[in-house]
């Protein structure tokens, strides 16, 4: 049985022997696997482990030995290039399973080191930390290549010897470069100043990295992605640190760096997750709509809704459509989720349409990039009213005025021919001229609620007014989306607007607040109660 002892002095002394030992065996042998050498390192990793055992516990030592005894029995390596990831294989042609310990081919290159040294040179790094403000970091890089040119393995090979010897030139020859099995580079630094200094010596080498490598008759640009896991002042096992590093790799995007445990790592996270989630929101009906009422800036009057997509999530409460929908884009669930919207909106309507016959209300749908490229949208929303007894003039499509592309026009026709009225939403928020604006089939404009925040102060007042001019200036309706202060509600009329939107008004709503919004403004002349200065007569 192993047991604790208290000389560090003498750890230290016995420690630098098995060092000394250990380069001297690799320097006579010159990194060559023989018999002698794994007997001798096996030994050496039994007394380092003894070493080791009393400044931390039986198990690392054990962790430790394992390693050192194991590292140069794993049959050698083949390093070549498969499909487009460079990955290492065994000499049989088979992929390593990840996470195994290797041994390198010898000739693979001088500066790689076994996976098994490597991490024994970060336990050593984490045990000799002695205070929070050394740094500590475990790096990882995947290189994938761009290209789908096939490689042969003498291209293969040379392109793996670039592709180290770029790492290596920008690294100190004591820092460690190893390959785990699944074909990543793993790199140790031995010097580092601080956090930012090691995020901005990695972000060179990956740059470096990136640069076409020169084979003989093509060159080959790399993607690089990369991830730094940094200990903190509990990280005493380098397993740990390695594992956060390939976790966080794992949800890195190609051309960049990643930390484990940064605010980008976790929104990624957390984006990880509301993708999982979002799939489940839509079978187990967690989507809801809200409605937000639009007014008429003459009478005052509602004159219809706005439809606005929710999610109760079960464990994170509402989430907002500016939140999801880019992940349903992503998902691809933008045609169904779009068509389960007009079926409930058309549905409402029709609700509201008994409930209140003669209002005659507007329901506004919001239609997106992914929507509008759908050749089926047209045909579904025709479907959809004919089913629930709406005509589709009652609705307003908004479409941004950003998600609007050189191909639209003839995809806007389309929903118009529906009998369907378009809106220009978020306008303001785009770069398209006035001339392409005005090819544009659409029957509204919306104003974006930045442009109508701008409206009433100082600075940026007038450059909101042209843009708001720029509007008339298409000679269609306009809606003022964001109205959220008499002082904006003044300016409307001024500055030609038929219609308004915002919470100085109403926020959006439920749809049994809807309904008792609707049952009190029917008995008011379909008026709502707003402050006397929103409305301008
Ligand atoms: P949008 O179409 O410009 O919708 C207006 C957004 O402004 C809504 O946010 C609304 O709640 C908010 N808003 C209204 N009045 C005010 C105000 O006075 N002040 C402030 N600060 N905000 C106000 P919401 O519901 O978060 O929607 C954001 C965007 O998400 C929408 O912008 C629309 O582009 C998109 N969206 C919402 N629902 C759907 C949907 O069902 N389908 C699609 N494709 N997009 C949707
Ligand atoms: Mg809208
Ligand atoms: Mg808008």
């Amino acid at each position: 049985m192993l047991q604790r002892r208290n000389h560090p002095s003498l750890d230290l002394v016995i420690l630098m022997l098995l060092a000394w030992t250990h380069m001297a065996v690799t320097h006579v042998t010159g990194g060559v696997t023989t018999a002698g050498t794994m007997a001798m390192v096996g030994v050496a990793g039994v007394v380092g482990g003894l070493c080791i055992v009393s400044l931390v516990d039986q198990a690392r030592h054990r962790r430790y030995v394992a390693r050192a005894v194991t590292q140069r029995q794993a049959p050698p390596l083949l390093i070549v290039e498969e499909t487009k990831r460079v990955v290492q294989q065994t000499a049989a042609g088979q992929p390593r399973p990840s996470g195994g310990d290797t041994t390198l081919d010898p000739d693979a290159h001088p500066r790689l080191t076994s996976t098994s040294d490597h991490l024994a040179r970060l336990d050593h790094m984490l045990l000799r930390k002695p205070s929070s403000t050394d740094v500590v970091g475990a790096v990882t890089m995947e290189a994938t290549r761009t290209t789908d040119i096939a490689l042969s393995e003498a291209q293969a090979a040379d392109l793996r010897r670039s592709i180290i010897d770029r790492i290596a030139s920008r690294l100190d020859i004591a820092d460690t470069i190893s390959v785990s099995a699944n074909g990543r580079f793993m790199l140790l630094i031995e010097r580092v100043d601080s956090k930012t200094a090691l995020v901005d010596h990695i972000r060179s080498v990956a740059a470096e990295l990136a640069r076409p490598h020169v084979l003989d008759d093509h060159s080959e640009p790399l993607n690089v992605r990369t991830a730094i896991a940094f200990a903190d002042t509990r990280t005493r096992c380098a397993d740990t640190l390695w594992r956060q590093a390939r976790t966080t790799l794992g949800l890195t995007e190609a051309g960049d760096l990643e930390i484990f445990g940064g605010s980008t790592h976790t929104a990624r996270i957390e984006r990880t997750e509301l993708r999982a989630d979002l799939v489940r929101a839509l079978r187990d009906d967690q989507l809801d709509v809200d409605y937000q009422p639009v007014l008429s800036t003459q009478t005052g009057e509602i004159v219809g809704f706005e439809a606005l997509m929710r999610w109760h999530h079960p464990s994170r409460g509402v989430i907002g459509p500016t939140t999801f929908l880019p992940i349903a884009d992503e998902l691809n669930l933008i045609p169904d989720m779009g068509r389960w919207l007009i079926d409930k909106a058309a549905t409402q309507l029709r609700m509201w349409d008994l409930d209140h016959p003669d209002s005659e209300l507007t329901m506004a749908i919001n239609i997106s990039g992914a929507e509008l490229a759908d050749h089926g949208l047209a045909g579904a929303i025709e479907r959809i009213c004919a089913r629930r007894s709406v005509l589709p003039s009652r609705f307003i499509l908004e479409v941004s005025e950003r998600s609007i592309t050189d191909t639209s026009a003839p995809l806007l026709s389309a929903l118009s021919s529906t009998g369907a009225r378009i809106a220009l939403d978020d306008f303001g928020t785009g770069n398209r001229s006035l001339a392409e604006l005005q090819e544009m089939p659409v029957d509204m404009i919306k104003i974006d609620r930045a442009v109508i925040a701008s409206l009433d102060t100082g600075d940026n007042a007038h450059v909101a007014s042209s843009i708001v001019e720029l509007g008339e200036l298409l000679g269609k309706p306009m809606v003022a989306e964001g109205v959220e202060r008499p002082s904006q509600a003044a300016l409307l009329h001024r500055y030609g607007f038929q219609y308004a939107q915002g919470h100085l008004y109403a926020r959006a709503m439920s749809p049994n607040g809807a309904d008792a919004l609707l049952d009190q403004a029917s008995r008011q002349q379909w008026r709502i109660e707003a402050p006397a200065a929103a409305i301008v007569h």
